[in-house]
Order: structure tokens, then sequence, then C-alpha cells
């Protein structure tokens, strides 16, 4: 840094005097009291303004079966791998055979 750029303590620490962070003012939910984002949708229960605008339910059970099918997806991928870590075990096995038989 050159010296001509160089700012006072005194400067950095009035420019830094803004940059402590906010906590987010929280609003409470009338339908279900839990708390949520002033002028923005309750996300546990989907309410605005005293009245449904977003099924949530509905909502949370898609996602259950998304996970859900993602999740079966995954053992049936897990299923199609096993038989080749069988086949790798059984060739390790085979070379452990192999040294066992050259050591004696
Ligand atoms: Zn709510």
């Amino acid at each position: 840094m050159v010296i001509r750029m160089r700012h006072t303590r005194a400067h950095t620490a009035n420019r830094r005097s803004h940059h402590a962070l906010k906590a987010p003012t929280l609003a409470t939910c009338s339908n279900c009291g839990a708390q949520h984002r002033p002028h923005h949708m309750c996300l546990d229960c989907g309410f605005y303004k005293g009245r449904q605008v977003v099924d949530m339910t509905a909502k949370k059970q898609a996602r259950e079966a998304r996970l859900q099918a993602k999740r079966e997806m995954r053992e049936a991928q897990e299923g199609i791998f096993q038989p080749e870590e069988e086949a790798t075990q059984a060739v390790e096995a085979e070379t452990k055979e192999e040294n066992k038989e050259e050591s004696k």
C-alpha cells in the first residue's frame, strides 16, 4: 500500500462502525404462533393475513414422497454395486490364499 492511500485508525474505525449485523425482525403467526418474517407467509402452516395461502401439509407430504423415492433409488443402485464388491472381495481372498501357499 502506498502511504498516500493510508487512512488513519480513526477513519477506518468510523467506516467500520456500520458493519455490525442486526438480528432479523420476526413476527408471530396468528394461526400457529410460530415466528415468521413480517409481510411473509408463515413457513410452518402456510398462512398469511389470516388465510391459507399454501397447503404446507401437502407440500411436506410431497417432499417426504420425493425423499423416499430418492432413498429407494439409492438402495436399488447399492444392490447393483454389491456383486462387484463381492467379486473384489473374492479376488482379495484368492490372493491371500495364494500368499499363504507361497509362505508354506
Ligand atoms: Zn403459522
